[in-house]
């Protein structure tokens, strides 16, 4: 575990859906990952680098999600790891995690 762990680092924690599931726009990040809205450099927010294992090694991709879904995934991430660590129901601060969501949940609220 990380002392601190940054947006970047939790935005590229938050769950995905299904790789199959996406749309090749979807997954070189020129729409959202989520719901497949356009993406400007204005909007978009990086959810880090991702692999997918496949037949012959690993492949890495970047999605990208809109402001409204990196929010609120980020949000619920939030929400599910507060309720089961006891660290940050003490103090979220000290929490490597509790406090990289709530950078994130930032981050994608700019
Ligand atoms: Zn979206
Ligand atoms: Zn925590």
């Amino acid at each position: 575990m990380p002392e601190t762990m940054s947006a970047t680092q939790a935005l590229a924690m938050l769950p995905l859906p299904e790789f199959h599931t996406l749309s090749q726009d979807q997954t070189r990040g020129i729409t959202c990952a989520f719901d497949g809205v356009g993406l400007s450099p204005a909007t978009a927010v990086s959810l880090g680098e991702r692999s997918l294992r496949r037949v012959g090694g690993r492949v890495s991709w970047f999605p990208r999600a809109c402001r409204r879904c990196a929010l609120e995934q980020a949000m619920n991430a939030l929400v599910a790891h507060s309720q089961t660590c006891e660290q940050c129901v003490d103090d979220s601060n000290l929490c490597p995690t509790g406090s990289g969501l709530v950078r994130a949940v930032r981050e994608a609220r700019r």
